[in-house]
């Protein structure tokens, strides 16, 4: 594993070398105002992540895709697949609200709040400086000859990298299962959940091969985003900027010609992705903030202001006015704001029970005994946590229709479903061709009124009074 030095430049990718070999990162320790808010900002995320299954809301944990009884609990709100369409605007919403921040602040979802930054930074890199000390000392250890020391601080790393990733894809399974059913699973044999076991030591294996080894790669080379971040930022996007007026130029802090870089390269030891960042704003570039703090201690010890590199724009880097408000910004907002609000009216649209009615497969109607008939399965399903008391009752039904099977009223338990085979029937005679009709689904306890359209068929008039005649 190749451990030299390397000085990075706008025409190649550092963490690979001439030979397409991988050229293994060790960035350096760095202490700071905004390694201090990344750390207690992943913390919290992880946190999050860890207790969403535990928090009940509504009976339920706070976030629970129940696949398998098709029901989506999120934060209280109980979905069920019938309204998965509103999802749609609530991720379109979701997407444009990424493009508006990206626009404004450039990556920072990538550097502060992506998973993947942050188990990697907050978790294993933490393990990894646990186990195998700071930066000089894991390039030593790459470089030294295996014995039981390299041994033993490889294999309880390894372990423990080992033991986290398959810790997330647990609690990640836990999403969509629950945790009792994820604890009662974990007690029985693989064989009898083979699929899902599986596809969790799938997910365990891929987590442990990216956080242990293939790590910035995956921002550098595979991420969507990271492409796409160059088509969304202008001039006018807040983004970690090495300051070219005031460093240039770089050279020793004796000599009073030179700028204010001293060309220590401590902001390209600590860079996760092993960039210089003085080479001007790079694709590779995660925004985490690890170089501001680095230099900011050199300034400090120097006793230069801060901020040679720090957050800004190219406009404010070059000494121009950064300006906010741009169209950018404001298709970016109001597509944003389109989709919160599409959104939010979809919510509105969510009723606390579903009704839907199926008409039997393959059978459209029946004649029997001088009687058109047609049947229809009518499912009733609960989203409410308390029980509920319906009334069903048939509107603008022509005269001489009857029904069987439905009730007056109906009880629905919390969270349940019911099943019921429904007859309608209409004498021969007073059959004048298909006509509608309505079923409604009243909460006697007030509430949301469901209505379902119901079309009545039947063969053709002409044929009925030719065989009556
Ligand atoms: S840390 Fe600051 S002073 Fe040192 S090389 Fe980087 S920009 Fe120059
Ligand atoms: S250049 Fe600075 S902000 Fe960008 S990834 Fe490297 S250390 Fe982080």
């Amino acid at each position: 594993m190749a451990t030299t030095p390397k000085r990075p430049n706008l025409d190649s990718v550092t963490t690979i070398n001439p030979d397409g070999s991988r050229f293994f990162l060790h960035p350096s320790d760095v202490h700071g105002r905004f390694t201090l808010a990344r750390r207690l900002t992943g913390i919290l995320l992880i946190a999050i992540y860890i207790l969403l299954p535990w928090i009940p809301i509504n009976g339920h944990p706070a976030v629970f895709l129940d696949i398998e009884n098709r029901r989506f609990h999120l934060l209280g709100l109980t979905l069920l697949v019938q309204d998965v369409w509103l999802l749609f605007f609530v991720i379109s919403g979701l997407g444009f609200a990424l493009f508006f921040i990206t626009a404004l602040l450039g990556r920072l979802w990538c550097g502060w709040a992506c998973p993947y930054t942050v188990f990697l930074d907050h978790v294993f890199r933490r393990i990894e400086r646990w186990i195998e000390g700071d930066a000089t000392a894991r390039k030593q250890l790459d470089a030294a000859p295996w014995g039981p020391a390299k041994l033993f601080k490889r294999a309880l790393k390894h372990a423990l990298f080992l033991l986290c990733a398959a810790a997330i894809a647990h609690i990640f399974l836990s999403y969509f299962i629950s945790l009792q059913n994820l604890y009662g699973w974990m007690h029985q044999s693989p064989e009898k959940h083979l699929s899902v076991f599986l596809g969790v030591m799938a997910l365990t294996g891929v987590l442990y091969f990216c956080f242990s080894w293939f790590r910035e790669q995956f921002c550098v080379i595979m991420c969507p985003y990271g492409r796409l971040q160059s088509a969304l930022t202008d001039d006018d996007t807040l983004n970690i900027g090495y300051d070219i007026s005031r460093g240039e130029p770089r050279g020793k802090a004796a000599d009073p010609s030179n700028g204010h870089c001293i060309d220590c390269r401590r902001c390209v030891q600590v860079c996760p992705t092993g960039i210089d960042i003085r080479n001007g704003l790079q694709m590779e570039c995660i925004g985490c903030a690890a170089c501001v703090d680095a230099c900011d201690d050199i300034m400090a010890k120097l006793q230069r202001p801060k901020g040679l590199v720090r957050y800004d724009s190219l406009n404010g880097l070059a000494g121009k006015k950064r300006r906010i408000v741009r169209p950018r910004i404001i298709l970016y907002s109001a597509l944003m704001l389109l989709g919160a609000s599409v959104a939010t009216w979809a919510m509105t649209r969510v009723h606390s029970f579903e009704m839907s009615l199926v008409r039997m497969r393959g059978m459209p109607y029946m004649t029997d005994h001088g009687t058109v008939r047609n049947q229809f399965i009518l499912r009733l399903m609960s989203k409410d946590q308390k029980p509920h008391v319906y009334t069903l009752t048939t509107e603008e039904a022509p005269h001489g229709l009857s029904v069987s099977g439905m009730e007056e009223s109906v009880r629905l338990e919390p969270q349940k479903e019911i099943q019921k085979t429904l007859m309608f029937s209409i004498n021969q005679a007073d059959y004048h061709g298909p006509f509608e009709f309505h079923i409604e689904a009243r909460p006697e306890n007030g509430g949301d009124v469901i209505r379902k359209d119901i079309e009545f068929l039947g063969p053709d008039p002409a044929a009925i009074s030719g065989m009556n005649h």
